[in-house]
C-alpha cells in the first residue's frame, strides 16, 4: 500500500525508518519531510495544514492510508476534511477528528473531561476576561507554587508555575487581558501544583480496541540538570525504570480506560494516538495532559522498541481492528540525545553544512530540522536538528551508545545535553 506520513520532525523520520521496514509498504511519501526522510521515502513540498494540497497528493500518488505526525492539522481538522470529501472518504487515516483532538487543543476541554470521568488530575478552575477579577482574587486563596495554563495551543510556552503570588497574578492578567497568547489564553486554568517526576504513556485506539505502547520520560530543558529554557524536548528514554508493573497497572486502570470510555460516551470515535503526560505522585498518576499525537522525542525511542508490522498496526487502527493484532515489544532499553543549532531555543542560525557519521550497531540517527543540500550534502534547518538513538540492553549502555553518536554529529555551533537518562540510573540494579 502506498502511505504519506505528515510532519517534517525527528518523530516523523522514525515512523518512516519504521514504516519502510514492512513490506506492506509499496511506496512511502512524507509531507514536508526533511533530509533523513528524503533518504527512505518520497518528500512532498506541501505544508502541513494545506489540506487541499494533501488532498490532492494523495489522489495523484494513490495514496491508500495517512498517518498525521504533529497536533496542527489534526486540531484544525485534516481527519473531518478527509471524511467530508466523498472522493477521500476511503483513505484510511491515523489521527483523531477535530473533536477528539480537543483533548490537546483545549485544556479547558480535557480539564472538564477529567473531572467527568474520574480520570486522577490536579485540581483547576478556569477564568476569562470577563472573570479576571474572580480569578486574581482565587490566586490569592491558592498555596504556591501554581499553575497557569493558557487553554489553546501556545507553541509549548502557554504553561507557566509562578512562584509568587505577583508573578501568578502578573501572568494572569498578561494572559487574559493583554491576550500574550492571542486566541489561545482567551480561557486560563489556573491548576494545583503537583510535585513529582514525570513520565508519559502512549496508547494506540481504533475507537474500540486499545494498545498501550511502550512509556517513556522525555527532558525539556535546554541545560543539564533540567535547567534553564523550556525546548520542544532534548532527550527521551523508553522504558523508564521508575514505571514498574503495578505503576503501568494503575495508569490503565485509573487513566487509560476511563479515557477511553470517556470519549466513547462523549460520541468520539478516537482513532490515533493518545499521549498522556503524568506525573507521578508517590506512586500515583495523575494526567498532566493529553496531546492527540506520539511526542517527539519520545516516538524516537517508542517506535525502535516495537517489532511488530508498523503497517499492519497502522492499518489496524484505522480499520477498527486492533483487537486482531499482538503487540510485541523489544526488552532493550532506548535513549534519544536531541543536538541542537546554537542559541537554540531562542534565535538560531540554519544552513550550516553537517557531518553525519554512519550509524553503527544499534544506533539509530533520526533528522529533524535538517534539509538536503548540494551533492548529498546534508544541511541544518531548524533549532532541534538531529536525533541520536542508542539501544542496548541496559540503560547505561543505551545512554553511551547514544551519546558517542551524538558526539560524531558536527556542524557549527552544535550543542546537546550531556545528562539524557542520568537521573534514572540510581532506579537502577543493572
Ligand atoms: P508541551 O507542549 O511542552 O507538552 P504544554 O504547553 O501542552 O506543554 P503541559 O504539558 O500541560 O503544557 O505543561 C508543561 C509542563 O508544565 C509539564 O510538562 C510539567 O512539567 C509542568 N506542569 C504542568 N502542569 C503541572 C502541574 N499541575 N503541576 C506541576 N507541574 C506541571
Amino acid at each position: 500500500m502506498n502511505i504519506l506520513i505528515i510532519g517534517s520532525g525527528g518523530r516523523e523520520h522514525a515512523f518512516a525508518w519504521k514504516i519502510s521496514q514492512s513490506k506492506n509498504c509499496t511506496q512511502l511519501f512524507v509531507a514536508p519531510g526533511n533530509a533523513g526522510t528524503a533518504t527512505l521515502a518520497t518528500n512532498l513540498p506541501i505544508a502541513v495544514s494545506d489540506f487541499a494540497g494533501i488532498a490532492q497528493a494523495v489522489k495523484e500518488h494513490s495514496i491508500e492510508m495517512v498517518i498525521v505526525g504533529p497536533e496542527d492539522p489534526l486540531v484544525k481538522g485534516i481527519v473531518d476534511f478527509f471524511k467530508k470529501d466523498k472522493s477521500l472518504k476511503k483513505i484510511k487515516i491515523v489521527g483523531p477528528d477535530a473533536a477528539g483532538a480537543q483533548l490537546e487543543g483545549s485544556k479547558d476541554f480535557s480539564k472538564n473531561f477529567m473531572q467527568k470521568y474520574g480520570i486522577p488530575t490536579a485540581a483547576s478552575q478556569t477564568f476569562t476576561k470577563d472573570t479576571l477579577a474572580e480569578g486574581l482574587a482565587y490566586l490569592e486563596k491558592q498555596s504556591l507554587p501554581i499553575v497557569l495554563k493558557a487553554d489553546g495551543l501556545a507553541a509549548g510556552k502557554g504553561v507557566i508555575i509562578a512562584e509568587s503570588l505577583k508573578e501568578a497574578q502578573q501572568s494572569l492578567h498578561e494572559m487574559l487581558a493583554e491576550a500574550k497568547f492571542g486566541d489561545a489564553s482567551s480561557k486560563v486554568l489556573i491548576e494545583q501544583y503537583l510535585s513529582g517526576i514525570e513520565l508519559s504513556v502512549f496508547v494506540l485506539s481504533d475507537g474500540k480496541n486499545y494498545k498501550i505502547l511502550p512509556e517513556a520520560k522525555d527532558y525539556k530543558r535546554i541545560g543539564e540538570g533540567d535547567k534553564g529554557l523550556n525546548t520542544g524536548g532534548m532527550g527521551a528514554v523508553s522504558p523508564v525504570p521508575f514505571a514498574d508493573e503495578a505503576f503501568l497497572q494503575k495508569v490503565e486502570e485509573r487513566v487509560v480506560k476511563p479515557t477511553l470510555t470517556g470519549l466513547q460516551a462523549e460520541g468520539i470515535k478516537y482513532v490515533g494516538f493518545i499521549f498522556v503526560g503524568l506525573m507521578n505522585v508517590n506512586g500515583e498518576p495523575y494526567v498532566i495532559e493529553y496531546n492527540a499525537r506520539m511526542g517527539d522525542p519520545e516516538t524516537e525511542v517508542v517506535l525502535p522498541r516495537i517489532k511488530t508490522d508498523m503497517v499492519k498496526l497502522m492499518k489496524a487502527t484505522a480499520e477498527g481492528k486492533l483487537d486482531k493484532i499482538k503487540l510485541s515489544l523489544s526488552p532493550k532499553a532506548a535513549i534519544a540525545t536531541v543536538v541542537v543549532a546554537k542559541g537554540y531555543p531562542e534565535d538560531y542560525r540554519k544552513g550550516d553544512l553537517m557531518q553525519i557519521p554512519e550509524a553503527e550497531k544499534d544506533t539509530i540517527i533520526f533528522h529533524a530540522g535538517t534539509k538536503p543540500g548540494d551533492d548529498n550534502s546534508v544541511l541544518t534547518n531548524g533549532g532541534r536538528v538531529i536525533v541520536s538513538v542508542g539501544m542496548a540492553r541496559t540503560l547505561n549502555s543505551a545512554r553511551q551508545k547514544s551519546q558517542r553518536l551524538a558526539k560524531n554529529i558536527i556542524f557549527d555551533g552544535r550543542y546537546y545535553r550531556k545528562d539524557i537518562g542520568k537521573d534514572l540510573l540510581k532506579f537502577l540494579k543493572e
